[in-house]
């Protein structure tokens, strides 16, 4: 996704490396796509879910039930109810961010030096914001290697002018009148910025149960000839996902 932002991946629809048809027919697995998993009855072994696309509700019995419902990004509360701060978890974030930067184009803050991050500002760059700011709270980028072997990224991040502000972290984000934000840094540093980005980390997603918003789901193994006994509606549903995070 950052490189589609950057320009390098131009086609939208390659994003989407697999299908649903594919994963029904390659792994042999009923997959309701665009449906939310609303309620877990434990002791029915059921799931209760509901159809994004018409609201049609429905349920599907369990033996085994594994919850893989992912993380959501991590948002510092110095942000809460601020305007024009982003994340990237899916491709919806990714369009809004498209639209954002398309707009306001001058100066953008990336939080976070770590994959994301650093695919962020690389992509940013290369799609021609001006100023790039990267605020990192930990003394090095991309904190999981060790030190001296992020040296020559943190060079190449600075060569390719991104200003990286190591050790360093937001304590204030007001904003502005134009639309803009107004950051302050731990250092005292001031910032304003036309947008902003956080890529710090992601908080597993069963801490947010019962899921504010969603998009996929149940995955059942076939015993015998193509049937779905409880599905709701058509064998159709949310044909419109495919398997990248929507
Ligand atoms: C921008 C970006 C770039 C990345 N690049 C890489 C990379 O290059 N290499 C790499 O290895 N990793 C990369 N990752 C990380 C990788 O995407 C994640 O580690 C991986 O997706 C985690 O898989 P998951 O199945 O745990 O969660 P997810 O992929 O998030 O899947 C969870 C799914 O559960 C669904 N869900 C949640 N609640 C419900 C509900 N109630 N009912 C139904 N469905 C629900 C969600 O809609 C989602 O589709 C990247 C992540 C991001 C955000």
């Amino acid at each position: 996704m950052p490189y589609y932002l950057g320009g390098k991946i131009k086609d939208r629809q390659s994003l989407i490396v697999t299908p649903v048809e594919r994963l029904e027919q390659r792994f042999i697995v009923d997959l309701h796509a665009s449906t939310e998993v609303t309620r877990i009855e434990r002791q029915e072994q059921r799931v209760y879910y509901r159809r994004l696309s018409d609201g049609v509700e429905g349920s599907e019995p369990y033996d085994k039930l594994i919850i893989s419902t992912g993380s959501k990004p991590f948002v510092p509360k110095e942000f809460n109810g601020v305007p024009g701060v982003f994340t990237l978890r899916n491709m919806r974030d990714m369009e809004r961010i498209e639209a954002a930067v398309s707009a306001h184009s001058e100066h953008v803050v990336v939080i976070g030096a770590g994959f994301i991050g650093l695919e962020m500002v690389e992509n940013l760059r290369a799609r021609g914001v001006k100023k790039v700011t990267l605020v990192e709270m930990m003394p090095q980028v991309l904190g999981v290697l060790d030190a001296e072997m992020t040296r020559d990224v943190l060079n190449e991040l600075t060569k390719n002018g991104v200003d990286v502000r190591l050790s360093d972290h937001v304590t204030t984000a007001q904003p502005l009148p134009d639309q803009r934000v107004a950051l302050t840094l731990n250092s005292g540093a001031q910032l304003s910025a036309d947008l902003v980005i956080v890529g710090a980390f992601t908080l597993h997603a069963v801490a947010r149960y019962p899921f504010p918003h969603v998009s996929l789901l149940i995955a059942r193994r076939r015993r015998g000839p193509r049937e779905r006994p409880g599905r709701c509606g058509g064998s159709g549903a949310g044909r419109e996902a495919g398997s990248a995070r929507e």
